[in-house]
């Protein structure tokens, strides 16, 4: 048996820099980690998907480079192979770069095997044991896999198997229109491939207000994506072309063939084989650990952070759970979860960048909301650009003047989207932003404009607010 101050398991986006950061402080740590070291993020969600969005974005302007007034003779088509031996390149640099600083790290041990809970302070990872009064769980999650009929004679992929991909799917039918169908659904079919979205409800993205994933959907139909929504996947059977998909829909056919099916149902935790019962740890019917606002279970000192703890399902929410839980162990701080202001990018082109409450949660808050929008063809540095698609929508409150919230989709929103974030972060009232000088040309130089003409929400009308609910 092995003794340690601190031991952690998962080398996600938690677990690394708080082992790093135990480790600085003198404390003796083990962390263990069974795959890749990074994680979700570095190895097969934001870093892969983003790097490769980086060639759909690049194909698909030199494919617009007329608009430019560039000649490009000939087609112009991807070399698969090379889209991901780039990406790969960008998360192989990540991976090594976390194993050898947390192999570097004085008074850092790293195990790599699965860790098994043997009781509330003991950790089996193979033939080993590890023990501490101190015990971090950052296991994150994997693709929901969902158990209908066929599922186990196709050969489906996940945001995981994705990343294996070096040649264009002819026919990639992507079963669910949340964030990753979508960032996959637009980049495969810049990259060539037919794409076909299947959406069970009435809309894409659908925690969205409806004028946001309309425009969303309106997009990335006009990059030629085939969106079909209120149509739910039923069943799969193999098919001499690849998948066929059986959908329960109102309109259009019942059967879906497709080269490639991509399940992006959801997440789900990687809490069923971790042992969390033999140490009495609590979760939710869904996986998720139960924790409070600091992070911590219901066995003293074993903490969750990241997605397992069904709090955030991003890798900012992740590290901001371990910032929460340094501070709280190691300055004598007193951070919550309850702090942290809901913020997250969806990465199509062009992005959406999402702060604070949506237009539906504003209303139900009982707040009197005031409401401004502006079309980004009405912005100039987009028109410059000639990314004109999407608009911005800033939500404050009319008595406190704070802001509630905002959406920012169009060309550079994922970035702009900050200066809302910072401003709700300081509790800063609209008017200073209003009154700032922001530099031109920018999409930002917009929003003190945008604060100059906030209206009162419009009262909906009857058979809409159901809907926006
Ligand atoms: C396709 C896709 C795109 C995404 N894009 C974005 C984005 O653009 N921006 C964003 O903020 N978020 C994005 N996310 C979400 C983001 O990747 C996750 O929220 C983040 O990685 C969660 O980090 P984590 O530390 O909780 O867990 P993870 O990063 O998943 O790390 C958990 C680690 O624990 C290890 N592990 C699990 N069980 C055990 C065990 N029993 N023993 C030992 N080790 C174990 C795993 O192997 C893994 O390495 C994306 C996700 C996907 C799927």
């Amino acid at each position: 048996m092995q003794s340690y101050d601190a031991i952690i398991i998962g080398t996600g986006q938690a677990g690394t820099p708080l082992a790093v950061r135990l480790a600085k402080a003198g404390k003796k740590v083990a962390i263990i980690e069974r795959k890749f070291f990074g994680g979700t993020c570095v190895n097969t969600g934001c870093n892969p998907t983003k790097a490769m969005i980086a060639s759909a974005y690049n194909a698909h302007q030199a494919r617009r480079g007329a608009d430019y007034g560039i000649v490009i003779s000939g087609a112009v088509n991807m070399d698969m192979k090379a889209v991901k031996a780039r990406k790969d390149a960008i998360t192989e640099e990540s991976r090594k770069w976390i194993a050898d600083t947390l192999n570097g790290t004085q008074n850092c041990t790293v195990y790599q095997g699965s860790a098994l809970f043997q009781s509330p302070k003991t950790i089996q990872v193979g033939n080993e044991l590890l023990s501490s009064d101190l015990i971090f769980i950052n296991v994150g999650g994997r693709a929901v896999v969902p158990p209908l009929p066929g599922v186990d004679e196709v050969p489906y992929l996940t945001n995981s198997s994705m990343m294996d991909i070096d040649f264009l799917p002819p026919h990639l039918v992507i079963v669910g229109g949340g964030y990753v169908g979508i960032e996959f659904g637009q980049m495969y079919r810049r990259f060539g491939s037919e794409v076909t979205i299947l959406e069970m409800g009435p809309h894409l993205i659908g925690h969205e207000d409806v004028d946001i994933s309309t425009a969303v959907e309106e997009i990335v139909r006009e990059d030629g994506v085939n969106v079909r929504v209120n149509t739910k996947c039923i069943g799969f059977r193999p098919h001499a072309d690849g998948v066929v998909v059986t959908v329960d829909c109102r309109e259009g056919p019942t059967e879906v063939i497709g080269s490639h099916v991509l399940l992006a149902t959801g997440r789900r935790p990687n809490t069923d084989d971790l042992g969390v019962e033999k140490a009495g740890i609590v979760t939710d019917q869904r996986g998720y650990i139960a924790v409070d606002d600091q992070l911590r279970t219901n066995v003293p000192g074993v903490f969750a952070l990241g997605d397992c703890n069904g709090r955030g399902a991003f890798t900012h929410t992740a590290f901001n759970d371990y910032e929460i839980v340094a501070s709280n162990l190691l300055d004598g701080d007193s951070r919550r979860v309850s702090d942290r202001i809901t913020a997250y990018n969806i990465y199509t082109d062009p992005p959406l960048g999402r702060a604070g409450f949506t237009e539906a949660q504003a209303r139900k808050s009982g707040k009197n909301v005031l409401v401004g929008l502006r079309p980004m063809a009405k912005v100039g540095r987009a028109v410059e650009k000639g990314e004109t698609k999407g608009f911005i929508k800033i939500l404050a409150d009319a008595d406190s003047k704070q802001f509630l919230g905002a959406a920012i989709l169009g060309t550079g929103g994922d970035e702009v989207i900050h200066c809302i974030l910072d401003m709700m972060y300081a509790k800063a009232e609209y008017t200073v932003m209003q009154r700032a000088v922001h530099i031109h040309p920018t999409v930002a130089e917009l929003l003190p404009t945008i604060l100059g003409d906030l209206k009162p929400l419009p009262a909906l009308a009857p058979n809409s607010a159901k809907a926006a609910g």
